[in-house]
């Protein structure tokens, strides 16, 4: 790990300041920022703690927009009453996400700007061009079970690791984000990119932004909502495969659906494909595989993560079927 400076602003408009020194970054729960400068996988020259800042701490589901700034931990709001009452799928993608101990410390904001787990991004030496642009990607003709069947190139095909991006894919979401120059408002699916011609490049964040909030529109759909996980292990593990689904019902007709895929993509991916498979059916175990089979139609496996096409497929299967069940 090589030398930095530590510093810790006592407001937001400091740490911003303090952060426009070349080679700063900011650091929220650091759950993200340690790992990577441990591995040598970032060298910031500079880090500013903004972890412990209040004004950013704060989350409030009671609205018609449900806001989550950037700086709430993940514990606090994966056991908030009205989420776990009115908006499971996220309370779940929280819950489900790494350990205990993690989630105590890490943020919201900060949980979507995970990098991936591919392991030759991790291990410092193979060929990554997300790592060293430009080097190759040793991942195209090595182990592959663990790599994306959607939004890849040639260039990359790493999955998008986090439970609770993947979550937030199948609902109205935007994130405010915020710089020197003003606060500015995305759309979710506009954060992160498909890594494409440039892997390095995984965000649309500009030098100097920051995350300060994540916004939820409110929806029916979202008390008959699930996260199903499937994973190597039964904790501390991360996805496999997942499926977010949420529902609104006539019965037992769905009137209308979101379903996004985890595990399976370079960013979280939002299955507009199941969607409309589900969009005006009787539900059942055979409708519900179909659009799971929907949901994948288009994958690009490479070698040994096939598999995921078809568990994958019964992971939006099962999501649907737990999700029209609440009520
Ligand atoms: Fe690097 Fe992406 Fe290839 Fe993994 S899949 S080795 S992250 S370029």
């Amino acid at each position: 790990m090589q030398p930095f400076t530590y510093s810790r602003p006592a407001t937001l408009d400091e740490a911003f300041h303090l952060a426009q020194a070349p080679g700063a970054a900011l650091m929220a729960g650091g759950t993200t920022m340690v790992d990577l400068m441990r591995g040598d996988l970032a060298a910031p020259s500079g880090i500013v703690d903004i972890g412990h800042l209040d004004e950013l701490a704060a989350f409030d589901t009671s609205g018609a927009v449900l806001r989550f700034d950037a700086l709430a931990r993940m514990a606090e709001v994966a056991e908030d009453a009205v989420l776990l009452r009115d908006y499971p799928a996220l309370a779940e993608s929280l819950q489900l996400a790494a350990s205990p101990q993690i989630r105590n410390a890490a943020t919201v904001g900060g949980n979507l700007l995970q990098r991936t787990r591919c392991f030759y991004f991790r291990d410092g030496v193979s060929a990554c061009n997300k790592r060293v642009p430009g080097s190759g990607c040793a991942a195209l003709d090595g182990v592959t079970r663990e790599m994306a069947l959607f939004g890849t190139s040639e260039r990359c095909i790493a999955t998008y690791p986090g439970d609770w991006g993947y979550a937030l894919a199948a609902f109205d979401t935007s994130i405010e984000i915020r710089s020197v120059a003003g606060t500015r408002t995305i759309p979710f699916t506009e954060l992160h990119v498909a890594y494409g011609d440039d892997p390095a490049k995984e965000t649309t964040l500009q030098p100097g932004e920051v995350i300060t909030a994540i916004l939820v529109q409110a929806t029916p759909a979202g008390r008959r909502s699930t996260y199903i996980k499937v994973r190597d292990r039964q904790s501390y593990a991360y996805a496999v495969v997942s499926a977010a689904v949420a529902l609104e019902m006539d019965g037992d007709t769905v009137r209308h659906a979101r379903v996004s895929l985890g595990g399976v993509a370079t960013k979280p991916w939002r299955s507009q494909a199941a969607e409309a498979a589900l969009a005006g059916v009787t539900l059942n175990e055979q409708t519900a595989l179909a659009a799971g089979h929907a949901a994948f139609v288009g994958a690009q496996p490479r070698g040994e993560n096939a598999f995921k096409i078809e568990l994958g497929a019964r992971a939006v299967a099962r999501a649907a079927l737990v999700a029209s069940r609440r009520i």
